[in-house]
């Protein structure tokens, strides 16, 4: 039986689509291994979405290259968001990749399998599976868009996934069916904005409508979905999900700044007061929602004066959680054209971690609330001795128990929290 490897890094996209790909090449009959060493085919699914990312990418390359001189049998296939439209040129560079192609072209990945008589075909990659041959996750991602139109001045997204594209909701509610009838109880729906999601379809269903289809499947127990954009998320998906009792209380909304002119220059098409009304709208419907955020440092141009009005967007919202990432100029985009990258590195590190001390205030006292309380929590897996899921606010949760749990929804009395984490014990 022929072994794969998919190595992936980046988004919860490039997860998504790892994941659709592990279920196809385990029905064609592959088998998951853990490394490239024992692999016959190896798949990169990339991020390039900042430069350290994209430093990955060409150092696992370089090492494929080593491996594939001493057996020159060893497949390799590239795909995420590395791979641009100039494939042929990457195709020179990479002169040992057998195949390279930009995400989501699944009919291009089939008919080079087919080339090379492997059994491979696209209504497979509709089959769950999680790369290792077993069922499913009890938590899946399920990717419902591609691309995006947006055009962030800083995102090199759009360019490497092209135009928005929808999957019809059929498909979807398929791929969860299957993922359901075989074990899996939540799903996250994802994409680069799902709040586009649909507006390419026949009749023009949009995202408020998939979850109430999805919402119909028994023994799905919860569902959740990202990213959101804060410019496009509608009254009808808020009402939404405070109307379905399974669309858990957790959004990502990222912001990426506080400063109205450093929002105009990253081309968000928002305001900082029309994201403040939109978390109150959000916060007025479904009361106990907790929020996830994206803040970036060191914008070009980005005073003291701008950066400060981040932290205090940080301050006043009170995020759960809070990524935040330091500016890093991608070749081919907006802002690494027409702007200089003028905050030096060191400002840029000294604001990210100003960001992360606040927030790791903000979330000690939110999740210090927790304390006492109980929470339903989806078991997903064991670390270091422990049960660990999350609850329906997204919270991390650990218990120890010598049951098995694996894929149960408990409820877990919290006895201690961090900012990051609660940990509490099994009611039985
Ligand atoms: S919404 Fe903006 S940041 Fe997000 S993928 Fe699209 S262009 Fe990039």
């Amino acid at each position: 039986m022929p072994r794969y490897f998919i190595w992936t890094i980046g988004c919860q996209m490039n997860k998504a689509e790892s994941r659709q790909m592990a279920g196809c090449l385990d029905s064609a009959g592959y088998q998951a291994t853990t490394s490239f060493d024992n692999a016959d085919l190896v798949v990169l699914n990339t991020c390039v979405v900042r430069q350290s990312a994209e430093n990955k990418v060409l150092g696992t390359l370089g090492l494929l290259r080593g491996l594939k001189s001493k057996r020159p049998d060893l497949r390799i296939v590239v795909t995420g968001c590395f791979v641009n439209s100039h494939t042929q040129e990457l195709q020179r560079r990479f002169p040992h990749v057998d195949l390279l192609f930009r995400p989501g072209d699944y009919p291009e990945l089939v008919a080079w399998g087919q080339r090379q008589d492997m059994p491979v075909e696209q209504s497979l990659l509709l089959r769950p599976g999680n790369g290792s041959g077993m069922a499913p996750s009890p938590c899946a991602l399920v990717p419902i868009i591609q691309g995006c139109d947006n055009f962030c001045s800083y995102c090199i997204v759009p360019y490497r996934r092209g135009r928005e594209v929808s999957r019809p909701p059929e498909e979807i509610v398929c791929e969860v069916r299957e993922l359901v009838r075989q074990g899996t109880r939540e799903v996250t729906l994802v994409g680069q904005n799902v709040d586009s999601y649909g507006h390419d379809l026949p009749g023009r269903p949009d995202l408020a409508d998939l979850l109430g289809e999805l919402h119909n499947i028994d023994d799905l127990a919860r569902i959740r979905f990202l990213t959101n954009h804060p410019k496009d998320m509608s009254p009808k998906l808020i009402g939404t999900m405070a109307s379905l009792d399974k669309v858990c209380e957790h959004l990502e909304l990222p912001a990426q700044s506080g400063d109205d002119d450093i929002l105009k220059a990253m081309r968000r098409g928002y305001t900082v007061e029309r994201y403040r009304e939109l978390v109150q709208t959000v916060r007025n419907e479904v009361p106990r929602i907790s929020l996830s955020t994206d803040m970036i440092a060191g914008f070009p141009g980005e005073t003291e004066a701008q950066f400060e009005h981040s932290l205090s967007l940080v301050a006043e919202i009170r995020f759960d959680v809070v990524h935040v990432a330091a500016y890093s100029p991608r070749p081919g985009t907006i802002a690494c054209r027409e702007y200089q990258d003028d905050v030096p590195a060191e400002i840029k590190k000294e604001r990210l971690s100003r960001i992360e001390e606040l927030q790791t205030v903000v979330a000690s006292e939110i999740n210090s609330r927790l304390q006492g309380k109980e929470v339903e929590v989806l078991v997903e897996g064991r670390k270091g001795g422990k049960w660990f899921g999350r609850s329906r606010s997204n919270k991390l949760v650990f218990f120890e128990d010598a049951g098995d749990w694996l894929g149960r929804l408990v409820i877990v009395h919290i006895q201690k929290t961090s900012p990051w984490s609660l940990i509490g014990q099994v009611k039985k």
